[in-house]
């Protein structure tokens, strides 16, 4: 069934806080000193059912529990199968290990030259600037050390970290990450980018950040210009569900863009949640709305008590190809496998080859309709004008 836009679609505005100021509620430092981080707090506004209780009382011990109120608002408080709830509300599975678990799953503590910098790639390095963030995402590949909820104690090394990639000519490109990089002050922030800047062979910077999302409000004029100044600095927002595509995004989106800011979009497949070809059909075309281009949609990583959120990777790969010459190629991301251990992200896609030989290669179209593709080269041994005129027109069509 086609996702159906409801009437929240674009609006999010003040929602439960109406009697908050105006200046109060679109400044991003009362988003985060307001957030809602307890059962008391959310139980204020809604009934939890029995499930999310229990995980409520097992959060604090895995990743701290916490919601800007902007975010809360998207939340449909009667339907305990909001997809907003589901991705941010802690349930009891989260108390279920299973043992193709792990805590560090993608193996990037032994990929660590450095406190906080993954170097697994040839060419370019995950920078871990920070371990909070501005809401906790329940299916976090990092619950391990953000929000340090199991006293990880990250500490991230800016000043190792930098000389490191200093060091290092073949890292060309740095991906700030963490937590959320978009949480350190203009001045930090500003500081790291020129640090970067000033390193010749770093040719590409990027930041992968939800804060758009969690907190639109932090994108103020001043950081856009701080973007402005160090640019092209790219960014990956992450959005799960059209529902989150508020108008208060939309603007925060445009105000990166008209900075200069390339933006690009990842998405964790999640059960319940975006496992819906249609689903997934109306996010990515409202991210192209937004200027947004969807990058990556990731298959689950196997952190601990994340089983209820994971999907069949086949089902993710009947998505792909739902949307795959139905839409817009622009809004088509890539499936990716972030391989358990370290090995990278692998993409997996729809087959859509059937044979290769050395004389053709037979596949099929989005329609499944078969085509085949001629690898051999067969001279007519005439002169080209004469040739052209007696090439039957079917012999160029494809059948
Ligand atoms: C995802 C990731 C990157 C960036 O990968 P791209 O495919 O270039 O977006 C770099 N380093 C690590 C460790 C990563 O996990």
């Amino acid at each position: 069934m086609p996702y159906q836009e409801d009437r929240a679609a674009w609006f999010n505005g003040q929602g439960l806080w109406q009697h908050i100021p105006e200046a109060d509620w679109s400044d991003w430092t009362w988003q985060l000193k307001n957030r809602l981080t307890s059962v008391e707090q959310l139980e204020q506004y809604m009934v939890l059912t029995p499930e999310e209780k229990a995980g409520c009382e097992f959060a604090n011990q895995k990743l701290s529990l916490a919601i800007t109120p902007y975010f809360f608002n998207l939340i449909d408080r009667d339907n305990p199968h909001c997809p907003i709830r589901l991705q941010m509300i802690p349930r009891s599975g989260e108390a279920q290990i299973s043992a193709e678990e792990m805590l560090d799953s993608l193996g990037e503590d032994s990929h660590s030259p450095v406190p906080g910098l993954v170097h697994r790639y040839p060419d370019r390095v995950l920078f871990l600037v920070t371990d909070r963030c501005a809401a906790y995402c329940r299916y976090c590949t990092r619950s391990r050390l953000v929000s340090n909820a199991q006293h990880y104690d990250f500490h991230p090394e800016y000043e190792q970290g930098l000389r490191y990639i200093e060091a290092h000519p073949e890292v060309r490109d740095v991906l700030l990450s963490g937590g959320d990089p978009l949480l350190l002050s203009d001045k930090k922030l500003e500081h790291l980018l020129a640090r970067l800047r000033g390193i010749k062979h770093v040719e590409f910077i990027r930041i992968g950040s939800r804060i758009p999302t969690f907190l639109p409000q932090r994108i103020t004029p001043a950081l856009c210009d701080i973007f402005k100044k160090y640019g092209p600095i790219w960014m990956s927002i992450h959005v799960n569900h059209p529902r989150e595509c508020t108008q208060e995004l939309k603007d925060a989106c445009e105000r990166l863009s008209y900075a200069g800011v390339p933006l690009g979009n990842q998405s964790v497949l999640l059960k319940g949640i975006n496992d819906d070809a249609d689903v997934m059909k109306a996010l990515v075309q409202r991210l192209l709305r937004m200027r947004v281009r969807p990058y990556y949609i990731y298959q689950m990583d196997l952190i601990t008590g994340g089983s209820h959120f994971k999907v069949d990777v086949r089902k993710g790969i009947e998505i792909i190809r739902a949307l795959r010459g139905h839409t817009t190629g622009y809004a088509v991301p890539q499936y990716v496998i972030d391989a358990p251990g370290g090995g990278g992200k692998v993409p997996v896609n729809p087959d859509y080859v059937e044979k290769i030989t050395d004389e053709e290669v037979v596949f099929r179209n989005f329609e499944g309709k078969q085509f085949r593709y001629p690898l051999t080269h067969t001279p007519l041994h005439k002169p080209v004008e004469e040739a052209a005129r007696e090439i039957p027109i079917e012999a160029l069509r494809i059948h």
